[in-house]
């Protein structure tokens, strides 16, 4: 969703057609085969956008209040506080510029008389005020400084608005404080031991800030490695999870447990030149210059507890994906009859099961009221251990054979897809098309 501000610039309008044009672009280079003739109609839906706008004085919140990297104005007759900020900014700057030196310094600088003084310096250009975040680009351009805006919430300080002049120096960072419909903002003397106070982090003089992710880098050059990289991602703050909560344990019991069977297999493919006349540009603008053909397979299934395959096939003939269909409905057919049942262990020696305290699925102790049974594979006999009665439950032998393909997203089962349609006409073949050439 765009903002679209009362001004709607032709720059506005020419960005959103640029962006729809550029995700159909994407969508037809995909190969999906769609061209694009002709826009319709286009809709336009609008929903009510009230932006924020720093403007009169609001309170800190209390762990802030005595914080002396923050220098909160307490304008209460006007909408101001954007250009105070950047006054008392500039004074901080240039050394502060008071009317008596002699009175508190502190009190001198929240009060918005200081900065009304006609000698105080005030930033180019006119912009309506209070001031909103759309307005701080042109504001930054204009006063060839960098604005930054944070937000203290939780207990944690969030970046909202990062300038994009980057490289510029020098920098203003300001903190938007909400009170309902009023915001306001307050000047930060110094962002990074703000935020050192903050997060109680010991603040040394070769700490470094990013003020994307607020991260800390410990050299200079560290920094440039960090922000090169950071600059790219939308601003964010690393929360850690409490300590009950960080960290994590495997649950999925059911998904752990192995194949007794597995097939694998791979394609080799010429890439052939094609003769052809050039696209008719109304129609496609697809020419086709080049085809897969298959060269050859290799396939094998493997048996869980066995070193080496129990089947191994390699095809180059010339009929190699006709052959591939028919030696994959062969090995079926082998697993199939070689599924084993074993309906209890035999020949093993088994622990004594009152020993045991632990369930070697879920690896939880054993309650008093649990049911402790004995755990066996059913495809090869072997004792597993003693499990609670609905973890043995759940864990079971797998009664599918997965296919795995190297690199098949992509042409691979393109080319069985045609071959199982040529070979066997009525197999239904479902599968989620990514686009009419590549699946998934
Ligand atoms: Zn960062
Ligand atoms: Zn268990």
């Amino acid at each position: 969703m765009t903002p679209v501000h009362q001004r709607l610039s032709n720059e506005t309008f020419f960005h959103m057609v640029e962006k729809m044009l550029t995700v159909l672009f994407v969508f037809a280079s995909n190969g999906s085969g769609w061209i694009l003739q002709k826009i319709l109609w286009v809709d336009l839906k609008f929903a009510k956008f009230s932006p924020i706008r720093g403007s009169s004085f609001i309170e800190l919140p209390l762990c802030l209040r005595n914080q002396r990297y923050l220098l909160n104005i307490r304008n209460h007759d006007d909408f101001e506080c954007f250009n105070y900020c950047y006054t008392a900014w500039y004074h901080e700057l240039h050394g502060p510029n008071l009317a008596d030196p002699s009175r508190d310094i502190r009190t001198q600088l929240t009060n918005p008389a200081t900065y009304r003084k006609p000698e105080a310096t005030k930033p180019r250009g006119e912009f309506s005020m209070p001031m909103g975040f759309h307005d701080i680009h042109q504001f930054e351009i204009m006063n060839d400084v960098q604005v930054n805006v944070f937000q203290f919430s939780k207990g944690d300080l969030l970046p909202m608005y990062l300038s994009n002049n980057r490289n510029i120096e020098p920098t203003i960072d300001l903190l938007l404080l909400f009170n309902e419909d009023v915001h306001h903002y307050v000047l930060i003397n110094n962002l990074i031991k703000l935020v050192c106070t903050v997060k109680e982090k010991q603040f040394t003089n070769s700490l470094r800030l990013c003020r994307n992710c607020f991260a800390f880098s410990h050299s200079e050059e560290q920094h440039q490695v960090h922000d090169d990289a950071c600059r790219n991602h939308a601003p964010a703050t690393i929360k850690m999870p409490s300590d009950d909560k960080n960290s994590f344990r495997f649950k999925n019991f059911k998904a752990r447990w192995f194949a007794p069977f597995t097939i694998y297999f791979d394609f080799e493919s010429f890439l052939m030149p094609v003769s052809s006349c050039p696209a008719n540009p109304d129609a496609s603008s697809t020419e086709v210059i080049e085809q897969h053909i298959p060269s050859g397979f290799a396939l094998t299934l493997i048996e869980n507890g066995f070193s080496t395959p129990k089947e191994f096939v390699i095809d180059s003939s010339k009929n190699c994906m006709t052959n591939f269909i028919k030696k994959l409905h062969e090995m079926a057919r082998e697993v199939y009859y070689s599924k084993r049942r074993f309906p209890i262990y035999l020949g093993q020696q088994v622990p004594n099961r009152n020993s045991v305290v632990d369930c070697w699925i879920c690896e939880e102790p054993f309650g008093p009221e649990d049911t402790k049974v004995l755990d066996h594979c059913h495809h090869r006999g072997d004792f597993l251990g003693f499990a609670h009665e609905k973890c043995n439950w759940i864990r079971r032998t797998i009664n599918f054979t997965p296919v795995i393909g190297r690199n098949i997203a992509n042409y691979d089962l393109h080319h069985v897809c045609l071959a199982l349609r040529e070979i066997e006409p009525s197999t239904t073949i479902n599968i989620i098309p990514s686009t009419d050439e590549k699946y998934i």
